[in-house]
């Protein structure tokens, strides 16, 4: 059976990736590293769109975060973070490990907070120094504005803005420098379509000043380190080299797709995912939805138990359930990174035959299939044209 992955982290490998992996291992402190790595930094900045440097980090997603943290405060000072999930959460928890005077805007996890609930906060406490923000919100599979949030963070504050950016940079839109975004990170193991292990994280010139203020204790993530290895095309400590050559060949990928392109299949796989489950009577999760992956509604009545193990065992599919509080409410699938139009296709239709493996059954077989091709047969016209900047886009090479 071909196991099949629709999980958002860790994502399908490509081949030519995987490949890469597989390769004798080369060391670090070489012209043959160098190479590498100097070509993996310009294309993160194509990625980030930023003229910023883009520091790659040896850790999962959440290191990239806690290294957001620790470089940016000191003890004591005042951040702004939202719970709108379970990775927002996380921004409270890395502040509070840290002493860092964590606001919480506590939302109801289904939902985005609204430029004015983030507005209001900071007119409450306008000592505030960062505001931490989710871009997709990956356990509730919801999408928040940063770019309408950073221009009023900029308007009534000199607080930074900050961005989990872990499962939208190369699904959602973004551009760094031109929003006005101070800080963004991601991960390996999204929209980047290569194994967990590496993290990245850039930093806008007026969040570097705070770096070089920051009084937080910090060692292996000390960006300051990061940034001084880097001016000789080098990382301060031993990197995940596999991963790094790995990166190389998904970022040529992505470069040769182009980011506006790959914004605009995800966007149109997530509308066929959502079309689909739809048309199958199921109820969808949160609002507004991400491009990376879809929240979606257990229906009554079925044992989700034996659907996840028939969805998995039968069919080789795995899909990720819900996280907390919505365990037992949602299962999410994932459209993230290395996927195409027949493998929504394939999705919705393994989803249909495990839905009547477990006894649901008011749909037609073939009704969430179709729903899917007919978003992909009709989604060119439908597309609002997006005010895209092409300057910027050409800008980073
Ligand atoms: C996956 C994820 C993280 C954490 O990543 P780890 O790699 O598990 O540390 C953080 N934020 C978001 C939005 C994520 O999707």
């Amino acid at each position: 059976m071909k196991k099949r992955l629709f999980t958002p982290g860790p994502t399908p490998v490509p081949e030519n990736v995987a490949l890469a992996i597989a390769q004798p291992i080369i060391h670090h402190r070489n012209l043959e590293f160098n190479e590498i790595f100097s070509r993996v930094n310009e294309n993160l900045k194509y990625l980030f769109q930023t003229i910023r440097d883009v520091f790659t980090l040896t850790s999962s997603g959440t290191g990239a975060m806690e290294a957001a943290v620790v470089n940016l405060l000191s003890p004591g000072d005042k951040a702004i973070f939202v719970n709108g999930g379970k990775f927002g959460e996380r921004w409270g928890e890395i502040c509070k490990a840290y002493g860092v005077n964590a606001v919480e805007i506590k939302i109801e996890w289904g939902r985005a907070v609204a430029p004015e609930e983030i507005e209001s906060e900071l007119k409450k406490n306008p000592d505030t120094k960062a505001v931490f923000l989710t871009h997709s919100e990956t356990s509730t599979g919801v999408f928040t504005d940063v770019k309408e949030i950073a221009k009023v963070v900029r308007e009534s504050s000199d607080a930074v803005v900050v961005v989990d950016g872990i499962t939208s940079v190369g699904a959602h839109e973004m551009y760094m420098d031109d929003w006005g975004l101070d800080v963004v990170i991601t991960g390996s193991q999204k929209g980047l379509m290569i194994p967990p292990g590496l993290s990245f994280i850039a930093v806008s010139e007026k969040a570097w000043k705070m770096v070089e203020e920051s009084k937080l204790p910090k060692f292996y993530f000390s960006l300051k380190k990061a940034k001084k290895a880097l001016e000789s095309g080098d990382t301060p400590w031993t990197p995940a080299i596999a991963l790094i050559v790995a990166l190389d060949v998904a970022l040529k990928m992505i470069r040769e797709e182009g980011l506006e392109n790959i914004w605009k299949r995800h966007e149109k796989l997530s509308l066929a995912v959502r079309e689909g489950c739809k048309a199958l009577g199921l109820k969808l999760f949160g609002y507004p939805p991400s491009h990376a992956v879809t929240a979606v509604y257990f229906p009554d009545g079925i044992d989700k138990k034996e659907f996840q193990k028939v969805l998995k065992y039968k069919y080789g599919i795995t899909v990720a359930g819900g996280q907390e509080h919505l365990k037992d409410k949602i299962f999410r699938i994932s459209h993230l990174g290395y996927y195409d139009e027949i493998d929504i296709v394939g999705v919705i239709s393994a989803l249909e035959m495990a839905l009547m493996d477990s006894g649901f059954d008011k749909f037609n077989p073939g009704d969430g299939v179709k729903a899917v091709q007919k978003v992909f047969a009709g989604f060119e016209e439908k597309l609002v044209q997006k005010d895209n900047n092409d300057e910027m886009l050409s800008c980073c090479h």
